[in-house]
């Protein structure tokens, strides 16, 4: 249901866009990024950690509660090495995704199965400096230049692929390649 927004959400059932349309549900994968009603309008009885995003516990469930996932941007998720809050993005976005499902997945076998601790993988950045030149920060390795710009896009035109056709993919990379030499 593309374009319908949820509005409200009460134990099994949503309400959706203006005309407050329901659909019962029993299990809700809340994924609606840092905009998505982190505000308290929609969530209640929920705790907020930093930029109001959800505060949740080391298995990605919002606190207080042991029956709610988040992931994405919406989930205020730390390293537990560093403690740090990790930065919103696709890979933390992906990556979170796929531990929750396995998690769920586990649960609806057997809802006592225990689930060991989310552990975010280290991530590497590619970093678009201005000009035609970017730097990949990795593990122990730092490149920079405009083979890494290039890479980027790359990069970017891999992922589309893997989520839509490969004319959209390549247009789409194509488009944003255009944007960033023009307002460079
Ligand atoms: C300009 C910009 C550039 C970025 N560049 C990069 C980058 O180069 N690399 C990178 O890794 N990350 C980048 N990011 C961050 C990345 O886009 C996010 O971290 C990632 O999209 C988070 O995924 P998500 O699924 O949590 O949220 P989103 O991708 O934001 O998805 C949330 C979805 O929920 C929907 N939604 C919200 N509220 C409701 C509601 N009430 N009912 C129903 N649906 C709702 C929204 O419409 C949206 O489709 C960038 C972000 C921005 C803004």
């Amino acid at each position: 249901m593309p374009d319908s927004h949820i509005v409200d959400v009460w134990p099994n059932l949503l309400y959706i866009g203006k005309e407050k349309r329901t659909l019962p549900f029993d299990l809700l994968v809340w994924t609606a990024g840092v905009e998505g009603a982190c505000d308290g309008e929609i969530m209640y009885d929920v705790h907020l950690a930093k930029n109001s995003c959800l505060a949740v516990d080391e298995r990605l469930r919002v606190v207080p509660h042991k029956n709610i996932f988040t992931v994405g941007d919406v989930a205020a998720s730390c390293d537990p090495k560093t403690g740090v809050c990790l930065p919103m993005t696709v890979e933390k976005a992906l990556s979170e995704g796929s531990y929750v499902s396995r998690a769920i997945h586990l649960l609806a076998r057997d809802p006592n199965a225990r689930i060991a601790p989310y552990r975010p993988k280290a991530s590497r950045y590619i970093l678009p400096l201005g000009g035609k030149y970017a730097l990949l920060e990795g593990k122990h390795v730092v490149f920079a230049g405009v083979t890494i710009w290039f890479l980027k896009y790359f990069i970017l035109f891999r992922y589309l692929v893997s989520i839509t056709s490969l004319r959209k993919a390549f247009g789409r990379t194509a488009r944003q390649f255009m944007i960033y030499i023009q307002n460079d």
